[in-house]
């Protein structure tokens, strides 16, 4: 990229096109750089890395370099990157979403599959997530303003191949940045169970009663510390250690 070249900078979302926070996303990037917005029209928090396959797709162009998509958020990367965005990418930006995607919750979010669909695209990609303050909605400016230093950064050096970041902005006052591992959680009472007005029972999924694990280097840890969090993560699910281990059960052939 030459220096008068502006980076372009491709924005999405899995909270829907209109949600505040993909709103001060853009609005802030377009500081460090050409921002295009291609975002779901409706939310598909949830989602993960979801790609419509057996549809079409309709884009509905709301103004230059701003595109709604009726399909996912890996729909938006996707179309972004080789057709609506008219030209290379370097990077994309993903968010800001309405709630943290830390730990296990990372492999459900819509959020992060659209940073996960840019890496797999060879373009460097952020996912940014914030939560709101005990009092008061989500300070998505303020997580703006964080996500464009760190953009900016990510322009600089670039990202390894395939690598991606996932960025959680704890409110105001925060007490620092760290870098974390990808947390977990323990899962329990965690489906609602119901009788609907004709006797049958129905279910929700999601409780409140799940916790973290308090691991000193992991996501959780860093945004109860009211520290921002982030986490280098590649789509790569390959665990490398076990290799050895499954080898050594003898499954392996070779008849050529
Ligand atoms: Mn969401």
């Amino acid at each position: 990229m030459s220096s008068s070249e502006r980076p372009r900078i491709l924005v999405t979302n899995d909270d829907g096109y209109d949600a505040p926070g993909i709103v001060a996303l853009a609005a802030a990037l377009g500081a460090v750089g050409r921002v295009v917005v291609v975002a779901p029209d409706r939310e598909h928090s949830g989602a993960s890395h979801a790609l419509t396959l057996r549809r079409p797709l309709r884009v509905t162009a709301d103004g230059p370099d701003r595109f709604r998509v009726d399909g996912t958020p890996t729909d938006c990367v996707h179309l972004g990157v080789f057709e609506l965005a008219g030209g290379r990418i370097d990077l994309v930006v993903s968010g800001i979403n309405r709630g943290y995607n830390l730990g296990d919750d990372v492999t459900y979010s819509g959020t992060v599959a659209g940073a996960m669909e840019a890496a797999l695209l060879h373009v460097p990609a952020i996912a940014v997530s914030t939560a709101a303050a005990d009092q008061g909605g989500p300070d998505y400016d303020g997580a703006a303003r964080f996500v464009c230093e760190l953009a900016r950064e990510v322009l600089r050096r670039g990202l390894s191949e395939g690598r991606f970041l996932n960025v959680n902005v704890p409110p105001a006052p925060r007490s620092g940045v760290r870098v974390t591992r990808q947390g977990s959680r323990t899962y329990r009472a965690d489906v609602i169970e119901r009788i609907d007005p004709k006797g049958e029972p129905y279910f929700w999924i999601g409780g409140p009663d799940t916790t973290p694990a308090d691991e000193i280097d992991g996501d959780h840890r860093a945004v109860r510390d009211r520290c921002v969090s982030i986490t280098p993560l590649h789509a790569d699910l390959t665990h490398a250690p076990s290799l050895d281990l499954l080898r050594s059960w003898g499954l392996e052939e070779n008849r050529s």
